[in-house]
């Protein structure tokens, strides 16, 4: 069946910059692959409002957001960089996210969001790690809202989900699992920070054989999710962790992402699975790493 894919052209006008990785090739290259594809289907989202990112942020901040962007943008934070039409990117993501989290929560499949910027990073009232607002959460909170009241997020970002991990580690509804390379960007991630029972952190060092990155998150995953089912599974899923990134020291293929993808399907039959984009900075690799994701997922 083929998998649908959410995204707004919003998405490809956020810019930080020449130079800058976060750059909008890194979507343009997954849509010129996936429009080759006839096992996936690409659908244009409508923009959200800011209101299901009242879920998540705080309004001050959201404000501040805009108005960087409204005037032209400039740095939030650090190598953080907004553009003029980065708050309309910013809506632009959250509708695809929402538009995926429904289409999963309506019984009609998994799905896939082919959004930027990224998310994990950003903690409630501040961007950073070229995250603006937190996607998964924000899905996350949308999928409870509407009667999926216990969320897994499996993170398999080569960088620790920090802005995620802060936003969820007080929640036992919501469990977070993320394997990472540490220590490294952002420095969080310790496998002793467990939040309520409900934080699973894998961090690893660069430059082991894939086998054992995959065979640890899965590792957790399955200890994640012994006797606690999820009604919904979202993804953060960042293609950086894949051999050659420059933002990154891991050695994934795209094989490795596809066959966690089949391990979540299959263990976790009931819960339906929702993939956000994230990072992976070297566009040819990243369309190459979702593809395969898609693929085991359709
Ligand atoms: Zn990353």
């Amino acid at each position: 069946m083929p998998v649908p894919v959410f995204t707004h052209s919003d998405c490809l006008k956020h810019d930080p910059g020449p130079g800058h990785p976060e750059t909008p090739a890194r979507l343009r290259a997954i849509l010129d692959r996936l429009g080759k594809d006839q096992t996936v289907e690409v659908r244009e989202a409508p923009p959200a409002s800011r209101e299901p990112l009242l879920a998540v942020h705080p309004a001050p901040y959201l404000a501040g957001v805009e108005a960087l962007s409204a005037g032209g943008g400039g740095a939030l934070f650090l190598d953080t960089i907004l553009s003029r039409d980065s708050w309309a990117a910013v809506l632009g993501a959250t509708g695809a996210v929402l538009a995926a989290v429904d289409h999963a929560i309506g019984g009609q499949g998994h799905a896939f969001a082919a959004v930027r910027p990224p998310g994990h990073h950003a903690l409630a009232a501040k961007g950073m790690g070229f995250c603006l607002v937190n996607n998964v959460v924000v899905a996350a909170r949308h999928g409870q809202a509407e009667g999926r009241g216990r969320v897994l997020i499996v993170d398999w970002d080569v960088h620790h989900g920090n802005g995620t991990q802060a936003l969820v580690e007080t929640d036992p509804s919501v469990r977070y699992v993320s394997l990472h390379q540490y220590p490294w960007y952002p420095g969080t991630g310790a496998a002793d920070e467990r939040g309520v029972g409900n934080v699973f952190n894998v961090p690893r060092g660069p430059g082991k054989p894939a086998a054992l990155y995959v065979g640890d998150l899965w590792a957790a995953i399955v200890a994640a999710t012994t006797d606690w089912t999820p009604d919904l599974v979202l993804v953060s899923a960042g293609f950086d962790a894949m051999a050659g990134d420059p933002l990154g020291g891991f050695t994934l293929e795209p094989e490795h992402y596809a066959d966690l993808t089949t391990r979540l399907r299959d263990r976790l039959p009931a819960a339906p699975i929702v993939g956000l984009l994230e990072g992976g900075y070297l566009p040819d690799r990243l369309a190459a790493g979702v593809t395969a994701h898609l693929r085991a997922l359709g």
